[in-house]
């Protein structure tokens, strides 16, 4: 990459904490592979600063932002307009400046999908009876996104089930309130908890299971949006009772790839940015 100079055009992540954001590595590596004078940057930006660092956007000519926690949600109510993704979910990760106008786009639940066909090499999403396990932010997108990908059916189970009813009234006539039953007939099974990732200060918390293994079996694809570790337990256990299985990391290149092509207008290099995806991870696990 050639050092910046006043002319790099600039695109950034806010969050807090950002320090192991992965963003930086794969947007600094897309721009590179594409010979672009782009450079991206990480902001560590406490809550209440949230809405004056996406209004910065305009002041300082950012062509965008990545958005992550805890700010997705004031995203949504600050920038000038929405998508009807980010509408819905009344979450931003990603802003895009035309002028002075902010829009606000949620590439979660296109990533997720994009990753999914990327990783099976077909649709698996129309028609399929699905079970969501977990309603937090990544849920919403996905049961969101399986809807608008012609899904018959999404039962989202979550341990807190007033979550649950709020996930599934995104879609409605599709998605409902789902019980660990939901899980013999599913055809697709996503686990969009964070059980499962590690944990600083918690050995356990990669052994653990969002759902008895024992639920899982072959006529299933299992996908865990967690990435770290690439292969879960989740994962391991449906592998071993012979689901396919799709790990995390797709959906973060692949929401990242749309932000990318919302920024800049040209196709993402996906292949730098698995490279760097990879890389950053495996850089973590070792620290
Ligand atoms: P979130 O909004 O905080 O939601 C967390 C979800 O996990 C909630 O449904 C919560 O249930 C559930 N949960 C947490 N601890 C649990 C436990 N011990 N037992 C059962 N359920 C538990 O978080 P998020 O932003 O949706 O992120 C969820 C996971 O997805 C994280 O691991 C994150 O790293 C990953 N993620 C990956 C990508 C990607 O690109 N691959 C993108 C976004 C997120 P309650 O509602 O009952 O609290």
């Amino acid at each position: 990459m050639t050092s910046p100079s006043a002319t790099t055009r600039l695109a950034a992540v806010i969050g807090d904490p950002v320090r192991h954001s992965l963003s930086p590595a794969l947007f600094n590596a897309a721009f590179a592979a594409r010979g672009m004078d782009w450079a991206y940057l990480a902001f560590e930006v406490s809550e209440p600063h949230g809405a004056d660092a996406i209004g910065a956007c305009r002041a300082l000519g950012l062509e965008g932002l990545s958005v992550t926690m805890p700010h997705k949600r004031t995203a949504a109510l600050t920038v000038d307009r929405c998508t009807p993704q980010a509408t819905a979910l009344q979450a931003v990760n990603c802003v895009q400046r035309i002028g002075d106008e902010l829009v606000g786009h949620n590439t979660d639940g296109a990533g997720f999908v994009d990753a999914l066909a990327e990783d099976l090499g077909e649709d698996v999403v129309e028609g399929a009876r699905t079970v969501v396990l977990g309603a937090g932010g990544a849920a919403r997108a996905i049961v969101l996104a399986l809807a608008e990908r012609g899904a018959a059916e999404v039962a989202v189970v979550n341990r807190t089930e007033a979550r649950a009813a709020e996930a599934a009234s995104l879609a409605p006539g599709v998605a409902r309130i789902g019980r660990r039953d939901d899980l013999a007939g599913a055809t697709l099974v996503v686990n969009a908890t964070s059980v499962g990732m590690a944990a600083t200060g918690d050995a356990a918390a990669t052994s653990r299971f969002p759902v008895e293994p024992e639920l899982l079996h072959d006529a299933q694809v299992v996908v865990d949006v967690v990435y770290h570790p690439l292969r879960t337990a989740l994962l391991d256990a449906a592998s071993e009772r012979g689901a396919r299985t799709v790990g995390g990391l797709g959906m973060l290149v692949h929401q990242a790839a749309h932000a990318f092509r919302i920024w800049t207008g040209e196709p993402a290099p996906l292949d730098a940015m698995w490279t760097a995806a990879r890389a950053g991870v495996a850089e973590r696990s070792a620290t």
